[in-house]
C-alpha cells in the first residue's frame, strides 16, 4: 500500500512554513469531524476512516533505550506500535508523531530514519522528522490546552448552554 497524505506540508524555504503547516493541521481537524477533546485514538479512527483503510494501535516493548515507535504498512493499512515502558501522556505523543507520518504521507522515509537512528530520538536534522515533531506537539498541545479550559460540569441544562457560551474556544474548534 502506498500513502496518501491527507496533510500536504509546504515546501522546505516557504516563508511562515510552519504558521500554513498549523493552519492546513486544524483546517484538516475540522473536516475529519473530531474535537480537541477527543483522544488521540479517536483522531486515529477518523484518519483511517477518510483514508478507508486500517490504523491499528498497539504497545510494543521496545527495548530502553531504544526506540519509541515504529509503524508498518500492510496491504490494508498501518501496524502502529508504541512503545509500552513510558507514561500515558509520552504514548500520546509518539502516537500523534506517528500519525503525523501517515497524515503527511511519509512513513517510508519515517522506516528509513529508524535505520538512520534518527526517528523519534531528539535528532531532527531529518526535515520530515521536524515536521512529524511539529504536528504531533502541535496535537498534543492544543488537546492538553482545551482540556485545562474546560470548566466544571454543568448539572443544569440552562447552567450548562451558558457554561458552553462562557468556555473558551482553543485549537482547532
Ligand atoms: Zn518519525
Amino acid at each position: 500500500m502506498q500513502d496518501s497524505p491527507l496533510l500536504i506540508v509546504p515546501p522546505a524555504r516557504m516563508p511562515c512554513r510552519y504558521f500554513l503547516l498549523r493552519h492546513r493541521l486544524a483546517r484538516l481537524l475540522r473536516a475529519l469531524g473530531v474535537d480537541s477533546t477527543d483522544s488521540i485514538e479517536t483522531l486515529a479512527a477518523a484518519v483511517a476512516q477518510r483514508l478507508g483503510v486500517s490504523i491499528d494501535l498497539a504497545e510494543y516493548p521496545f527495548r530502553v533505550p531504544g526506540f519509541f515507535a515504529a509503524t508498518i504498512r500492510t496491504d490494508d493499512g498501518y501496524h502502529v506500535l508504541v512503545q509500552s515502558e513510558t507514561s500515558r501522556e509520552h504514548q500520546a505523543h509518539i502516537t500523534g508523531h506517528e500519525l503525523a507520518h501517515i497524515l503527511c504521507g511519509t512513513t517510508e522515509s519515517a522506516a528509513q530514519a529508524i535505520v538512520n537512528g534518527t526517528h523519534r530520538t531528539g535528532d531532527y536534522s531529518n526535515p520530515e522528522e521536524r515536521d512529524a515533531e511539529f504536528v504531533a506537539r502541535t496535537l498534543t498541545t492544543w488537546i492538553r490546552a482545551d482540556l485545562d479550559a474546560r470548566l466544571p460540569t454543568q448539572a443544569d441544562a440552562h447552567a450548562a448552554r451558558l457554561m458552553r457560551s462562557l468556555e473558551d474556544r482553543i485549537a482547532w474548534a
